[in-house]
């Protein structure tokens, strides 16, 4: 299927990201503002985001916001203060890209270790969860609410050494089902992206030998981002889409 979606799709709109001062998310951030929405940029490394924030204003995109945070140890609180925030200055969000994540040590199963384990979990799962209740209220008053969560092909097939990574995504996809499901007689729509092989710092890790030119870059991926955060993607609901299918 060809995502197309108008030049101007996300005008108005107010978008959050997760880890979007590094690869994919860094990307969808640009391409979201580029399309018109304001993005709000959240992350734990600030000097990345203001890169970011740094390159949406040179390009006349709306004005962006950085939102510091490590989602490593933020707890239910400081979801609920930032929502505040949103809220304090912006008066809505429509949209929510859960990027951030940690893949974590690739390891045989009785290799992993328990602090790995549950470091993997609190960011790519808990913290997700918690953001996500947090910010429902808000998604849900937008009259084309989206809440895009990001999987992978272990998400949805166990792989030998992929861990907790493999477990935390395929938890990913169950909270996306859950929650779509919940919403589906509503506006909001809920799906999840499996990039696929993408060009970044987390793929390098994953496969240090392979030659990384060989893969899709972040912006390559972006039609598949762009149309379920967009109006033009209110038909579908529930589903984890591959933005690299074979
Ligand atoms: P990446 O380049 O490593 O970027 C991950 C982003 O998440 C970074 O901006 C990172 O921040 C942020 N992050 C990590 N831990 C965080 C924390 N505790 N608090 C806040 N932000 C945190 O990885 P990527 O390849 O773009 O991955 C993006 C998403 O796609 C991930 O969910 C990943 O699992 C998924 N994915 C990627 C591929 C691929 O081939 N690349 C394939 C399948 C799925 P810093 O920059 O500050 O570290």
């Amino acid at each position: 299927m060809e995502y197309q979606v108008a030049a101007d799709a996300l005008h108005g709109k107010v978008i959050l990201v997760t880890g979007a001062g590094d690869g994919i998310g860094r990307q969808a951030a640009l391409s979201y503002a580029q399309h018109g929405a304001t993005v709000i940029l959240l992350g734990r490394t600030v000097k990345k985001l203001e890169s970011v924030y740094d390159e949406i204003e040179a390009a006349g995109y709306p004005q962006p916001a950085i939102i510091p945070l490590d989602m490593l140890g933020a707890t239910r609180q400081h979801y609920l203060d930032m929502v505040d925030t949103i809220e304090q200055q912006f008066g809505r969000l429509d949209g929510v890209l859960h990027n951030a994540g940690l893949l974590g040590v690739l390891s045989p199963f009785d290799q992993i270790e328990e602090k790995a384990y549950d470091d993997v979990m609190q960011v790519n799962v808990k913290a997700t969860f918690l953001m996500t209740q947090a910010i429902m209220p808000l998604i849900q008053k937008s009259e084309d609410g989206r809440v895009v969560f990001t999987s992978s092909t272990v998400g949805h097939s166990g792989r030998a050494f992929w861990g907790t990574y493999a477990m935390s995504k395929f938890a990913t996809e169950g909270m996306m089902q859950v929650l779509a499901d919940e919403l589906s007689n509503t506006t909001v729509k809920v799906n999840a992206i499996n990039p696929g092989g993408t060009r970044t710092k987390m793929r390098a890790s994953a496969f240090p030998a392979e030659d990384a030119n060989n893969l899709k870059k972040p912006l390559d991926i972006m039609p598949l981002y762009l149309y379920l955060m967009a109006p033009e993607g209110k038909d579908i609901n529930g589903q984890c889409i591959d933005a690299q299918p074979k």
